[in-house]
């Protein structure tokens, strides 16, 4: 008979004995107050201040979100009741569709799920639906668009991160006339890198290559309307396909693409993870629209999260710890080693009401785990403050291995 718990065991204890066994931490948020919340454990409930929200705006508990979704709720109810096709498309996805196109200057959107759902599901049909296709993908993508070429099954080459040389050099291999994909992100999330799209938009052109970037970690929060780095960068155009979320910048759920009519009919009478699956809760919907709406015409919380980024890192950078330095929102302190990275965490938690989720193996390579921080536009100087005595406190405890590696400092 097969031990089937034994093995599960074995897979949890080999993850265990790595230092990466990952727990969740149980938080309340406080609408109205947040970063603050409060952490629950057995013995109740503790005050903290997340440091690690992908909200990066706060716009999951903006005012007009909240209205939005609670007038849908009143109006229409809970759930969609359906998959898009059998009576799922209520008008607030066709409403959100129209107002993601708009916000990309593209002739159509496609909502999913997710946005793991929408680079998954848009790659592997795009690489089932032309035969012979060659994808370029970056070699710092996020899993979904990993996923997504994997189920494609069509050729890969993975060209090195922000390296337009060395893309080029891939792109030569491959005859003019096959079909090209190359897939990349605007900003990584977990170095805060940014790429250079318009140079890549530039090989695309010269070797006939469809681009596919992923914005997640960018709409809301980069470009006059919140389009992104595309936006940002004056390049919008040039991109073919745009990916984004409505669950980080924008403060709610769900994932799209953006590109031409044909493109996004294409996928959506093709793709799988759109097809059978029911569609995003009217109030989702609702929510995501009232977000983007209000972040095409108001800059306050892009001008103030950038503030905020840099106040971080420079107050950071004073304390003598290891910021690792980009031109983004996020802040990553390297720590080098998961048993170190949790340990610090824990501290940071149970000492000082501190919450950071230690960053490990498989979301970033071994030896460059990390305490990934995301200041938005409510965290105050003090919590500055104070973050940063209690980091400083417990990184000057550490081991004088952890962390001093430089790998990432060096990239
Ligand atoms: N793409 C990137 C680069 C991400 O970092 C993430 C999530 O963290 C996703 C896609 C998936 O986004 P979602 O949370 O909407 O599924």
């Amino acid at each position: 008979m097969v031990d089937y718990a034994g093995q599960l065991r074995a897979s949890l204890d080999a993850i265990r004995r790595e230092g990466r066994y990952r727990v969740f931490a149980d938080v309340k948020r406080h609408r109205g107050q947040f970063p603050a919340a409060d952490h629950v454990t057995p013995e109740g409930a503790k005050p903290i201040v997340v440091w690690c929200s992908n909200d990066y705006l706060g716009m999951g508990q903006h005012p007009k979100v909240i209205a939005a979704m609670h007038e849908a709720i009143d109006l229409v109810g809970a759930g969609s009741g359906g998959t898009r096709n059998i009576s799922g498309t209520t008008h607030y996805h066709v409403e959100l569709e129209h107002e993601l196109a708009d916000l990309h200057g593209k002739e159509q959107a496609l909502l999913f799920t997710s946005a793991y759902v929408a680079n998954d599901a848009t790659l592997s049909t795009l690489a089932k639906l032309l035969p012979g296709c060659v994808i370029f993908s970056d070699e710092k993508n996020h899993a979904s668009m990993i996923q997504g070429i994997r189920h494609g099954g069509s050729e890969k080459r993975i060209f090195r991160h922000n390296d337009v040389a060395d893309l080029e050099a891939k792109l030569k291999q491959v005859p003019r006339d096959a079909p090209k994909i190359i897939a990349f992100e605007s900003v990584y999330s977990m170095d805060g890198h940014i790429a250079p799209i318009s140079a890549i938009c530039d090989l695309a052109e010269k070797y006939g290559a469809l681009t596919y970037l992923d914005e997640v970690h960018a709409v809301g929060m980069y470009g006059p309307r919140g389009g992104g780095i595309a936006e940002r960068d004056g390049v919008m155009g040039r991109v073919d396909i745009i990916n984004g979320t409505l669950a980080k910048g924008f403060g709610v759920m769900g994932g799209y693409i953006a590109g031409t009519r044909d493109l996004c009919d294409a996928i959506r009478s093709y793709a799988s993870g759109f097809i059978f699956t029911t569609s995003l809760a009217p109030a989702i919907a609702a929510g995501a629209l009232a977000s983007i709406r209000h972040l095409k015409v108001s800059s306050l919380e892009r001008a103030r999260h950038q503030e905020r980024a840099r106040a971080l890192k420079s107050r950071l950078m004073a304390a003598g710890l290891p910021v690792f330095q980009n031109q983004s929102h996020i802040v990553p302190v390297l720590i080098g080693d998961p048993v170190h990275c949790k340990e610090v965490t824990d501290r940071l938690l149970d000492q000082h009401g501190i919450y950071v989720q230690p960053i490990n193996y498989p979301t970033v390579p071994r030896g460059t785990e990390r305490i990934r921080l995301t200041p938005g536009p409510h965290h105050t100087d003090a919590q500055m403050d104070y973050l940063t005595n209690a980091l400083a406190e417990l990184w000057a405890a550490c081991p004088a291995s952890v962390g001093r590696t430089g790998k990432l400092a060096a990239e």
